[in-house]
């Protein structure tokens, strides 16, 4: 059995609509009772992913921190301008286990620094009506510290409330949305036509992805996806 009820002091979104600054609401939200989790259901065309890595987290400035820490001797970064997403793939064969090693230590997920602009594009998303959720993929093989990590970073950033708005996914196809934002350069998996169009955040292993959408920064959030949401069903 369902009861409809306001529950606009739970989240962000929804106190914002109740002291009137939210233009869109959503079109209809509900708690579940027969879970004591809150369930929404926005309307699609307002949903925005954004993924964690490299996108809302600055992940390569924490490698490269902690790869100087341990090779002082190495010219520059091995990941500045890198070439490859994966980021392992940047490296010699013998050098990849140090850089794999980096990736597993304990505190390395939680230690990013917000992409510039990132916290606060997601704070006008939600003031603009949208609704957004984290798409992010963990690295398999440092899911202990990765995936716990990754809410742990959501609630030392954002705040608690947006640990619901976070979904752990290794194919974002199957993921439902307008736009996904994210710097992997081509994102595929089991659907072949996600539902989201696929925004690419600037990195520099993706400068050769032409024909899509692109974000350079934050701040051009509304420029680049608010188009793509008013073509969405
Ligand atoms: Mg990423």
């Amino acid at each position: 059995m369902k009861k409809y009820f306001s529950f606009a002091t739970f989240l962000p979104e929804l106190s914002l609509r109740r002291s009137g600054r939210l233009a869109h609401p959503f079109c209809h939200c509900h708690q579940s009772l027969s879970s004591s989790t809150l369930v929404m259901t926005p309307r699609l065309s307002k949903v925005v992913l954004v993924d964690m890595d490299n996108t809302l987290v600055n992940f390569d400035k924490e490698f490269g921190k902690r790869w100087a820490a341990l090779r002082p001797g190495d010219e520059a970064s091995p990941v500045l301008n890198r070439e490859h997403f994966e980021l392992e793939q940047n490296f010699s064969h013998e050098l990849r286990p140090l850089a794999e090693e980096i990736m597993s230590q304990p505190g390395f997920f939680i230690a990013f620094q917000p992409v510039e602009g990132a916290i606060q594009a997601v704070r006008e998303m939600l003031a603009d009506g949208l609704s957004v959720f984290f798409c992010t993929a963990p690295l398999p093989l440092q899911y202990e510290t990765c995936v716990a990590e990754k809410y742990a970073w959501v609630r030392k950033h954002l705040g608690e409330e947006f640990l619901s708005k976070i979904i752990v996914t290794r194919d974002k196809t199957v993921i439902k949305g307008a736009v996904l934002i994210d710097d992997k350069p081509r994102i595929s998996g089991a659907c072949p036509n996600p539902e989201w169009t696929h925004v690419v955040f600037e990195q520099p292993y993706n400068r050769k992805v032409n024909g899509v959408p692109r974000m350079t920064s934050w701040s051009e959030w509304r420029k680049v996806v608010i188009p793509l949401l008013s073509a969405t069903k």
